[in-house]
């Protein structure tokens, strides 16, 4: 067994052992060291220890070069108005590699009755806070243009129980609004269902808006007015990614660590339990893949919550029910290079959403180098075609050669890309994604008041508090600061 082998209390470091290296994890091992760090010399000594199942870090996070094309298997752009991720890559000094993505692009098409047709300006998830726009848009009928124009009248809500996405837009908006458009922007960004997803835990600022304007129109513009005389932001604009792919960001994480946390990778974690010896103050034993145990003061679970769950349930058989309740969604990014002038329809948006009920087999198609041009070469256009997700799990279940053949005939229908491609590149994520449904803030309010029992235990991660990488940071900072707490160092 490795680990501290003497148990002399006094002069014994404090240990830490951080499992996952996702973005969580390697937040929350930078907070960790740089809260030891700033401890003198003569104060007492830490070992933070990161561990992950995989052999790359970065779980999600991965960018790779194919020819001469810059892929993202996973995320692309992080949100800078939740300022967690921006400030690590300023501290990270990333600060030259930032790059927002290109205004000519700028908007999104949503396909109707087959065809692609351009999301309203100014409509942002549920509402907007023009009306032009939307009246002159071909992807509502009059009727549904006539009940978002009396939006306003609609009552405020009494209770302030939390509700789903399509309660809230069809009591507001009404039904067409939910189908034609909410359902695929927020599906797409979930890759949920806006009848079970939590409007609460999802885009919290519409109740909000509701409960202070009694309307959305007038919410969105009152904020509309505010954003532009606000100069916030401004500087990097509202997303950005990193010149080199968002692995620039593990890269820089893995070289600030060095020599402060040790990192093992290709271990899983495959047990947890508490040492039940009073004498010591070491209180988890955690063993590893391959049959190696490590003992340690405060471990931090920065992983999906089903895995979570799992290692927790000897220790606290509630906690591992309340973490194996949160449900997660799979999903597989279809990654493809194409001739532009094979492409009929123009790619004059940042990409493309389906609604569920056009009945096509893809969620959404990102035209990832009109994001950021230098991810293709010249003439040519990069791809990123999105299936499964909750409403169409089976589609994950299918072969990559399957993939690919469904993926090109609904490009071919719907954007009338033709040709072969440069390159085509799947990526599986396989239940990665929680699902924020109605009672989530609830639901994780119990189950951080319960970690909050159990001294060095923290969780972090996308299962929480939100799903974006700015959220991940934010979760792995906030885990390192509660063990630091404990530690009353
Ligand atoms: C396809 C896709 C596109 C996305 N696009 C965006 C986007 O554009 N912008 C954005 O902000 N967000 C996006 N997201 C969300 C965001 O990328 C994720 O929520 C985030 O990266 C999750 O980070 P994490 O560290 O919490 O978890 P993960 O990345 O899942 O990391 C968990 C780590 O734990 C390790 N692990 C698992 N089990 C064990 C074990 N037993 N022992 C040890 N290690 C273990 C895994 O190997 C992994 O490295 C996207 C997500 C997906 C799936």
């Amino acid at each position: 067994m490795s680990g501290l082998g003497s148990h002399d209390e006094t002069h014994r470091p404090k240990r830490c052992l951080i499992i996952g290296g996702g973005i969580s994890g390697l937040s929350a091992a930078i907070r960790l060291c740089d809260l030891a760090a700033a401890v003198p010399s003569s104060g007492p000594r830490f070992e933070i220890e990161l561990i992950d199942s995989s052999e790359r870090l970065g779980g999600t996070i991965e960018t790779v070069r194919i020819g001469e094309y810059l892929v993202e298997r996973g995320p692309d752009m992080f949100i800078t108005d939740k300022p967690a991720a921006l400030q690590l890559c300023l501290q990270l000094g990333l600060e030259d590699r930032l790059v927002a993505l290109d205004p000519e692009y700028r908007g999104a098409l949503v396909v109707r009755n087959g065809s692609p047709v351009p999301v309203p300006e100014s409509f942002q998830l549920l509402g907007s806070a023009r009306i032009g726009p939307v009246l002159f848009s071909p992807i509502f009928s009059w009727p549904a243009k006539l009940r978002m124009a009396l939006e306003p009248l609609v009552r405020r809500r009494r209770e302030s129980t939390d509700e789903s996405v399509a309660s809230f837009v069809r009591r507001r908006m009404g039904a067409e609004v939910l189908e034609r458009l909410v359902q695929p922007l927020v599906g797409g960004i979930y890759t949920g269902d806006p009848e079970t997803l939590s409007l609460q835990a999802t885009l919290p600022r519409f109740p909000a808006m509701e409960r202070r304007y009694g309307s959305l129109w007038k919410g969105l513009r009152a904020g509309a007015t505010a954003e532009s005389e606000s100069v916030r932001g401004a500087r990097y604009g509202l997303f950005v990614s990193l010149i080199g792919g968002l692995t620039e960001l593990l890269e820089a994480a893995a070289e600030n660590l060095r020599g402060r946390c040790a990192i093992r990778q290709g271990r899983a974690v495959t047990a947890l339990r508490v040492v039940d010896d009073p004498e010591r103050s070491d209180r988890y034993h955690v063993e590893l893949s391959g049959g190696e145990s490590l003992e340690a003061d405060a471990v931090i679970l920065a992983l999906p919550a089903h895995v979570a769950a799992t290692l927790v349930r000897d220790i606290d058989g509630v906690l591992s029910e309340q973490l194996a309740a949160i449900e997660y969604a799979s999903s597989v990014v279809v990654v493809s290079g194409h001739r532009l002038d094979e492409i009929e329809h123009p790619l004059d948006a940042f990409g493309l959403v389906v609604p569920h009920c056009e009945h096509r087999r893809v969620i959404a198609v990102s035209f990832a180098s009109r994001k950021l041009a230098d991810r293709a070469p010249a003439g040519r256009v990069l791809l990123r075609t999105f299936v499964g997700g909750a409403l169409q799990p089976e589609l994950c279940e299918l072969g990559d050669a399957d993939l690919q053949s469904l993926v090109s005939e609904e490009l071919q229908a719907l954007l009338g890309v033709a040709g072969t491609p440069d390159f085509v590149e799947v990526a599986r994520h396989t239940s990665a994604m929680p699902q924020f449904v109605v009672g989530h803030a609830d639901r994780v309010s119990a189950i951080f008041d319960r970690v909050a029992d159990l001294p060095g235990l923290a969780v972090a991660g996308n299962a929480y508090h939100g799903v974006g990488v700015p959220d991940c940071v934010a979760s792995g900072t906030d885990a390192a600061e509660a063990v630091w707490g404990g530690w009353a160092v």
